[in-house]
């Protein structure tokens, strides 16, 4: 679904208006029902009693007073999910068809309550109502429902081993997993990590990011409605020193992690301890490589919506524009164009092409980093500072001169900051592109089927798109190589991920042949 916002953000203003005119009207002061821990279908308190804040990006004023879980309560939540992952438990008696009804139902209550959840995830978040509503929201959906399917459908094999034996493998659920989300996409990601592990038929506890907890906890009264049994899902919110405590805890068998490089290197250690399961899914630097041939509008289009989608907040953004020579100036100059052209305002507005960045800490950071592009000699020509007074907004920003040894170029910033970079050769733009601790995303814009086909061979990425960017669907892998992640999610790679296989081996009697 995020491609269906995508193209119909960037196709013309007719198709944006009857986009907007299709969805309901959000909610501009949604009611927010839940901000307790939920463990074992239940809404509690914090044993410590501790509490925190979370804002509105758009304003930086406090929306909600939020639990904030601390090592008791994650020891709680796991004693929760551990008991309903023992044998015998009504969640490991199910039938896998009724996990794959139930699944279904929390999708449809998700549909039922689209616009109230768009409207949420735009006041804790700040990306625009129609983002949320047609992408994020929608997506979530999609997912659970490709999930759904699965329940009843990650059988093993038969084996033929030599001997009187019978033997066989069963796709076993890992067991209890603890799920670390980001903010970026703050329920999209929670069902990236909700959907395969439900269908496997493990039990889990779910932390949300501390920017962006109210979603994931309007879905936990929903996961309540839809009939799972208790202890299944357990919601934490909190901080780094929750998640911290969910990956150190003995009885956890997997942890699935979304963030930044740095803490998925933290969470990579802490896992090793008990050899802990672990898929991480971290940051990237995602070359956009535009070749001479293209038809040009297009290809500006798409790339100032690879990178400024959401704000610049995207793991997969295409952050390091190549451009061929030969087009380079022309392109420079229609991307700083578009840049300015962006709309940055009120994320409840449906002309909103941008809302605030989500805190003050990524805003300060950000433009910092531009700061650093002006000093080391990359040139402005869009954008540059901050945008307006109140919330934390960034002005749409495009470097051109982009060499790759500067910060700009190496860094992940996590804004709407677009690099834009010139290449004359194959050869040399594939080194370049490779060249990164990276390999999340790459696409490849050209006409020519030969140069495409090379490039697709050639690029450290774990997904490669080509003449688009920003296609996802819940039946196709996303992960990266190096240091962008281990594992993949979504499609039946998902699933692989949640599942351990057991070798059975039944001897025979003699009676048998
Ligand atoms: P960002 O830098 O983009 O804010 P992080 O990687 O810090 O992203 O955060 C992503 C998620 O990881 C959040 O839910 C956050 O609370 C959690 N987190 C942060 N530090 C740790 C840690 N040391 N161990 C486990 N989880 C953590």
């Amino acid at each position: 679904m995020l491609r269906t916002l995508s193209k119909i953000v960037q196709t013309q203003k007719a198709t944006f208006a009857s986009a907007a005119a299709a969805a309901p009207a959000p909610q501009t002061n949604p009611d927010i029902l839940y901000t307790g821990l939920f463990i074992n279908n239940e809404w509690v308190k914090s044993s410590d009693g501790k509490t925190f804040n979370s804002e509105n990006p758009a304003t930086g004023q406090v929306i909600a007073e939020v639990q904030q879980a601390g090592k008791t309560d994650v020891d709680i939540a796991v004693k929760a999910a551990r008991d309903a992952f023992k044998i015998g438990s009504p969640w490991r008696k199910m039938d896998p068809s009724d996990r794959g009804r139930l699944i279904n139902k929390l999708a449809d209550l998700i549909e039922r309550d689209r616009a109230y959840l768009a409207s949420l995830e735009t006041l804790d978040n700040g990306k625009p109502y129609l983002a949320a509503y047609y992408g994020d929201v929608a997506g979530v959906v999609k997912n659970l429902r490709y999930y759904a399917g699965w329940a009843d459908k990650n059988h093993g094999k038969t084996l033929p081993i030599d001997g009187k034996y019978f033997a066989y493998t069963r796709h076993e659920p890992v067991g209890v997993c603890g799920q670390i989300i980001p903010w970026n996409f703050p329920l999209l990601m929670a069902a990236w990590k909700l959907g395969p592990a439900l269908a496997t038929g493990c039990t889990l506890v779910l932390k949300p990011a501390e920017q962006t907890p109210l979603t994931a906890l309007y879905v936990a009264q929903l996961i309540k409605e839809a009939g799972f049994p208790a202890g299944v899902v357990n919601v934490l919110p909190g901080f780094g020193d929750t998640g911290a405590a969910l990956v150190d805890h003995p009885d956890i068998d997997k942890i699935a992690f979304t963030g930044s490089t740095d803490v998925g290197k933290l969470i990579q250690r802490g896992c090793a301890g008990s050899v802990k399961r672990l898929t991480l899914e971290l940051g990237g630097k995602s070359p956009n490589i535009v070749f001479g041939d293209v038809d040009l509008e297009y290809a500006v289009e798409q790339s100032h919506m690879a990178l400024f989608y959401n704000m610049g907040q995207c793991c997969c953004a295409g952050s390091r524009t190549f451009v061929e020579d030969k087009i380079y100036d022309k392109f420079v100059e229609m991307s700083a164009e578009r840049a300015k052209r962006r709309v940055v305002g009120n994320p409840f507005d449906p002309k909103t092409e941008q809302g605030p960045q989500i805190d003050s800490e990524q805003h300060t950071k950000i433009l910092g980093l531009i700061e650093s592009g002006k000093q080391q000699g990359a040139r402005l020509v869009a954008g540059g500072g901050r945008a307006g007074d109140a919330g934390y907004y960034v002005q749409p920003t495009v470097f051109t001169d982009v060499k790759d040894h500067m910060d700009i170029a190496k860094t992940e910033i996590f804004g709407p900051v677009q690099q834009i970079i010139k290449f004359s050769q194959m050869d040399e733009v594939v080194e370049r592109a490779n060249n990164s601790d990276y390999g999340l995303a790459a696409a490849i814009f050209t006409k020519d089927l030969d140069k495409a086909n090379y490039l697709i061979q050639a690029l450290r990425a774990g997904t490669v798109w080509v003449n688009d960017y920003n296609v996802f669907g819940a039946q196709v892998p996303f992960g990266g190589y190096k240091q962008s992640g281990i594992g993949r999610e979504n499609g039946p790679y998902g699933i692989h991920n949640y599942t351990e296989v057991k070798a059975v081996v039944v001897k025979l009697t003699d009676k048998m042949s």
